[in-house]
């Protein structure tokens, strides 16, 4: 029996995961008339985390749909915010660490690796803590136990935080999370943070905060204004500030 031979066109935003040959327009492929149509789309580099809609003649399908012969399939990029099946928390892999730091600099969620333990440890971590798994490995993408996923489509970490704020809008509360391990920052009084500080700082601050989880010390210091920028333009572009900020305009010295 002659194999189906259907016709494939990829929205733009997945053209970077496909061979060139399939960018312009429709293409055909062949499948072997069992495979499902999230696997056809898989097989020819996109990752189903960043398909959206999958359209048979115009009408929408699941990825479990078997094409027959002539189908014209077209693949949609996911829509801009992305609805998550819960909150939105995020876990990056080791070559996201920078954007991992602007991440909590603004209170969001985001767990970070800083050794490399493995695609499916992390693909485990995602699933059992229920997080986004944040990467430019395509291959972990495809991992069948993620949570969910996103490919980040940029190596700039300005362009990587607005890739992420932007496809899923998360609630935005700067200021409240240690950049250093993710973890909750307190108010902490001056008396507390005392044999944390230098005697330079203890004389020119009185806002202190201390993270729940590692116990670092944060206050207002030297890289205030690049970071406030950050903070100021994702505000700006991606909304309101969520929960009171913890430390008005504290600081720390490794976003
Ligand atoms: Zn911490």
């Amino acid at each position: 029996m002659e194999k189906p031979e259907i016709w494939l066109s990829f929205a733009p935003e997945l053209h970077l995961f496909v061979a060139a040959a399939r960018r312009a327009g429709r293409s055909a492929v062949r499948t072997d008339g069992v495979s499902t149509l999230g696997h056809v789309v898989e097989s020819l580099g996109v990752p189903l985390t960043e398909a959206g809609a999958l359209l048979v003649g115009g009408r929408q399908v699941p990825v479990s749909h078997v094409p027959a012969d002539g189908e014209e399939v077209t693949v949609l990029a996911v829509v801009r915010p992305q609805p998550l099946p819960g909150p939105a928390r995020f876990l990056l892999d080791v070559h996201l660490g920078t954007l991992a730091r602007r991440l909590r600099l603004l209170g969001v969620d985001a767990a970070y690796e800083s050794v490399d333990i493995g695609d499916a440890a992390l693909a485990t971590r995602s699933a059992a803590e229920q997080r986004v798994m944040l990467s430019r490995d395509r291959g972990l993408l495809h991992r069948r136990e993620l949570w969910a996923g996103a490919y980040v489509y940029s190596h700039r970490p300005p362009e990587q935080l607005r890739d992420v704020l932007s496809r899923f809008a998360p609630p935005l509360a700067p200021w409240t999370r240690c950049t250093a391990c993710n973890g909750t920052l307190r108010e902490a009084a001056k008396e507390s943070v005392h044999e944390q500080l230098q005697d330079g700082t203890e004389r020119a601050y009185d806002a202190f905060a201390r993270c729940t989880d590692c116990g670092q010390v944060y206050w207002r210091g030297a890289h205030h204004a690049s970071l406030n920028a950050i903070v100021e333009e994702s505000l700006r572009e991606f909304g309101s500030p969520g929960p009171a900020e913890v430390l008005p305009q504290a600081v720390s010295d490794t976003a």
